[in-house]
Parts: structure tokens; C-alpha cells; sequence
């Protein structure tokens, strides 16, 4: 078998002077609301040349502006404005989508090693963050170009970083740099698990990436299980769902389970589930009328937590412990696959009614939270997720660019959502905060004597009423996290979040989110400051 082309993150270097590097980079993007806000930092006829461009386009700080000057790095001059950042309904994005598109713009007429320039700004206090954030996205080249076209393997061979902004030390800017590039290796994780096609990340080569991925050095340990009497045995829900695939060899389902321990005294303990389902077909509840292509971006969850797991190894964050189990099954139709009306028992006892098989996120999810569940009372201050591309519903509901977060009880009362939410809109990573109702659990109870729980119903999430919210009760329920509500003697922290919406779709490649909120409230204060 090939080597696996494992991600790199691109070089960025710290620019001090924009007019002293003319030879070390050959395109300037200028990321900016307002040309006057930047003068002060630019070269003199630099400066001349872009005003009597603004003098001829009424369009000037709505368009991104591409042009030669002698006195820019490779002549190549590219002006991206952030068009407008301080109406009501602004945020952070102006300014990723800026850079994004304006580096794109200097790749795409050819630079290698584009020197981007950033403002900051008043309102935005991650407006630095975001920016580099989005140059090194654009930098991406997905995995199985990586792997197939070698002379496609690299988009630049370096960034350039000046920031106009004063920092709060010397070190500060490189710190911001080292943070920037380590959240980019980890959304490379995700979006090269996430994004490649079903065989290429069939569910043992999820693994092996992931083994390769996390050598000796790493700091992250990786156990995987494949073994099928243990699925029936420990996890029977995702059992069920892998049943089908289990028969050939090359889609049989993993589960794959990461650790890392932060040096010093732990104070914090995030603990994941991540559905990994590497191709949805719907089950035998087969996905019918031209609603299965795109289903191999089902396992961004799984891709998503492995992602904020290669953030922890570059960064090792003290004080800070994170468990992560990736549910990695592909829900095929054949003749072992699991139905409808079949009644199973789950690790936490709860028996479970299926109702629809294409509700199989729940299903690989609801054990392996029951796991993390029984080491969380053992933690230091838990938080525990489950993540997911889950519902239409919550992209019905919220559109495609929100992750929805659910908490139960006590993450409720802790805020969780409200402090994930806020970390999102710092990095441009936005969530809206869904609540878990009694209405979720009463939808979730069957009626039978046989089952305590129905999976599904058979409507599609997004022609059901509250379809992203009561799959949240059925992980609580059926995990057994319902005996840690506010009530218990030992409450636990559980937040479910949905990003059917915000995971991406093709021909994009998927956007690793929520990888920023989650490093910007779990890891930046401990390295960053
Ligand atoms: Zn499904």
C-alpha cells in the first residue's frame, strides 16, 4: 500500500516591515476595511497607486483589487476588503472571508509564498487570528490530491504574517503564528478524514491514518477495536449498524479510542464522541431519490475530534486532559443489516427500538458515550461531547453554517453553550444554542412493553417537529447520562452538538469546524498568554 501523505502545515514567517521583504515573498494581500486605516504602514507610491484606483471604482472596498506595483513583493498587489464590520448583523467572518478569498486570488495568478497583511481590529479582538487562520486555510490541498497528483502536493511554500496591530508582547505574534498553524494541522486532520472519498477512508484505513497519524512522540495514545464480539458485547447499538458492512473486510467498522494527558495537575477533562459513519446509504431505509451522493462527509464528527486531538499533540496544553472514541462504521444496506422493529439492548441497559436505520448516527454514538460517561465520574471536571453530522433538521432550522449545541442540565447551568458560543464568534466559528425539552424525551419513550426507547421516527428530521433536538434525548437517555441530571448525586456536563450544517458539504472540502471554538475555549489561554 502507498504511504499515507499525512498533512503539513504550511511555514509562516513574522514580517516586521511591509516594505523591507520584497525579495522573500512574491504577492502582497492586503486585508483591510479602509485604505486610509492602512497607509501609515504601507510604501508611499504603494499607497498612491491603490487611491487613484479608488478614485475610478465606486466598488473599491467591495471588490478585491488585483494589480502590478513594482514596489510589492513579485509586483503582485492584491487589495481584499473586508466590506463592512460594525452593523448589527457583522461578525468576525468579514474578515476570513477577506483573506480567503484574497489569498486565492494571489495563488490563483500564481504566487507561491504570499505575504498577507493584517489590520487587526477595534471590535474583533481575534481579527489577527481569524485572518492567518483563513490564509492557511486557503493553503489546503486535500489528501487524495496529495496522494494521487504528487506535482498538485503543495498549493505555497510559505506564508508571510505582518500584523498592524500592536501586540501585548515581543512574543506575542509568534505565539499567535505557532497557535494558528497547530488549529490549521488539526483542521487538516479533519478535513482529510472528513473529506475523502468512502473507500479511501473506509473505516480500517480511518484507523491506520490515525495510528500513523499519532506515532510515539505524539502524546496522544490511540487503542483500536475491531474486534466484532466485542462490538456485540460492549457496544450493540453500533454493532447493529456495522452488521451490514461487517461482511466485507475493507468496511468493517472501528472504533478507535485517544487519549491525551496534559503535563502538570489536570484541571480540565473534555471527553468526545465523534460519529464517524464513512458512508451513509440509509441502511436498509435506503436514502431514495438522489439523497445519498455526499453521503461520505457523515464521519466529520469522528474526523472533527481526531482534528482538535492533533491541536492537543502539537500544542500539549498543561493541565488539560482530553478522551476522545470515534465511532467509525459505514451504514450499508445487505442482507445482514439491521431493520426496523428489531429491539436492542444497549450498554447502559436501555432497550431500544429501531424505527429507521438511516437514524444510525445516534446509534454508533449512544455506547461509546455510555464509555465515556462511566470514565467521566472518575475526571476532573468533565465536559462531555457528542459530535455529529446529525439531522437535516438543524440545517433546516439554523441553515448551513451553525452548529447547533444542546446541553443538558448541569452543562446548562455551567453555560457551556453560551461559553462555546462565545469562544465561536471570537474565531469566527459561530453556534446557535438549541435547548433539550421534555417534549425530546416524551417523543423518544415507545409506547411497547418490549422497548424503553424509539430510535426514529419516519418522517425525515427536517419534516419533523424538534428534528435536531430529540436525538439529543435519545443520546442522553439511552447513554444512561439521564441518571446525571441537576437531580443526581453526581451531575455530569453533556453537550450534544450538531454539525450536519456547519461540517460542509461537496464540492467543498469540509470545514473541520467546530475545531477553532472548541481549541479557542479549551486550549489559547493556555498557550497563547
Ligand atoms: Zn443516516
Amino acid at each position: 500500500m502507498a504511504p499515507i501523505e499525512l498533512p503539513t502545515a504550511v511555514d509562516v514567517q513574522l514580517v516586521k516591515n511591509l516594505s523591507s521583504s520584497l525579495n522573500d515573498y512574491d504577492a502582497l494581500v492586503l486585508v483591510a476595511t479602509d485604505l486610509n486605516e492602512i497607509t501609515p504602514y504601507l510604501d508611499v507610491a504603494v499607497t498612491k497607486h491603490l487611491q487613484s484606483f479608488r478614485e475610478v471604482n465606486s466598488s473599491f472596498h467591495d471588490d478585491i483589487t488585483v494589480s502590478v506595483h513594482e514596489n510589492v513583493p513579485g509586483k503582485r498587489l492584491v487589495f481584499s476588503p473586508t466590506g463592512p464590520v460594525n452593523r448589527d448583523y457583522d461578525d468576525v467572518r468579514r474578515y476570513s472571508d477577506a483573506t480567503l478569498a484574497g489569498v486565492k486570488k494571489a495563488i490563483g495568478i500564481g504566487a507561491k509564498a504570499p505575504l498577507v497583511a493584517s489590520f487587526g481590529s477595534t471590535r474583533y479582538r481575534q481579527a489577527n487570528l481569524v485572518t492567518l487562520l483563513a490564509a492557511l486555510e486557503a493553503t489546503y490541498v486535500p489528501l487524495q490530491v496529495r496522494e494521487e497528483v504528487p506535482d498538485r502536493k503543495t498549493k505555497v511554500n510559505k506564508l508571510g504574517f505582518f500584523t498592524g496591530q500592536a501586540s501585548p508582547d515581543n512574543e506575542y505574534d509568534q505565539r499567535l503564528i505557532d497557535y494558528a498553524r497547530a488549529v490549521e494541522f488539526g483542521r487538516a486532520v479533519g478535513r482529510d478524514i472528513g473529506g475523502a472519498d468512502p473507500e479511501r477512508m473506509a473505516p480500517p484505513r480511518v484507523a491506520e491514518y490515525v495510528q500513523e497519524l499519532f506515532g510515539k512522540s505524539s502524546g496522544i495514545k490511540v487503542n483500536v477495536i475491531k474486534d466484532k464480539k466485542e462490538f456485540e458485547k460492549n457496544y450493540p447499538l453500533f454493532a447493529a449498524v456495522n452488521r451490514a458492512a461487517s461482511v466485507v473486510d475493507r468496511h468493517h467498522g472501528r472504533l478507535i479510542f485517544l487519549e491525551y494527558v496534559g503535563e502538570g495537575e489536570i484541571n480540565t477533562t473534555a471527553l468526545f464522541v465523534g460519529k464517524g459513519i464513512t458512508f451513509d446509504t440509509g441502511g436498509l431505509d435506503i436514502k431514495a431519490g438522489g439523497h445519498m451522493a455526499g453521503m461520505s462527509y457523515d464521519k466529520c464528527g469522528a474526523a472533527n475530534v481526531t482534528g482538535f486531538f492533533k491541536v492537543l499533540s502539537e500544542l500539549k496544553p498543561k493541565q488539560f486532559k482530553a478522551i476522545g472514541v470515534l465511532a467509525v462504521a459505514r451504514n450499508n444496506c445487505g442482507e445482514e443489516g439491521y431493520t426496523g422493529d428489531e429491539v436492542i439492548t444497549s450498554r447502559g441497559g436501555v432497550r431500544v427500538r429501531i424505527g429507521n436505520t438511516d437514524a444510525e448516527g445516534r446509534m454508533v454514538m449512544a455506547d461509546p458515550l455510555c464509555y465515556i460517561k462511566e470514565l467521566a465520574v472518575k475526571e476532573v471536571n468533565p465536559h462531555l461531547f457528542t459530535m455529529a453530522t446529525l439531522t437535516g433538521h438543524v440545517i433546516r432550522a439554523y441553515g448551513s453554517n451553525y452548529t447547533a449545541a444542546l446541553d443538558n442540565g448541569p452543562a446548562r447551568s455551567a453555560e457551556i453553550s453560551q461559553k462555546l458560543q462565545a469562544a465561536g464568534d471570537e474565531v469566527g466559528d459561530p453556534f446557535e444554542i438549541s435547548t433539550v425539552r421534555r417534549e425530546d424525551y416524551a417523543f423518544i419513550a415507545d409506547e411497547s412493553e418490549t422497548a424503553d426507547v424509539l430510535q426514529c421516527n419516519n418522517l425525515p428530521s427536517s419534516g419533523t417537529s424538534r428534528g435536531h433536538q430529540f436525538p439529543a434525548a435519545f443520546l442522553a437517555r439511552v447513554s444512561g447520562l439521564d441518571k446525571h441530571g441537576l437531580d443526581s448525586a453526581q451531575p455530569l456536563r453533556y453537550t450534544h452538538l450538531d454539525i450536519a450544517g456547519s461540517g460542509g458539504e461537496l464540492p467543498q472540502s469540509p470545514t473541520a469546524r467546530p475545531i477553532p471554538a472548541l481549541c479557542q475555549m479549551f486550549i489559547a489561554d493556555r498557550v497563547l498568554h
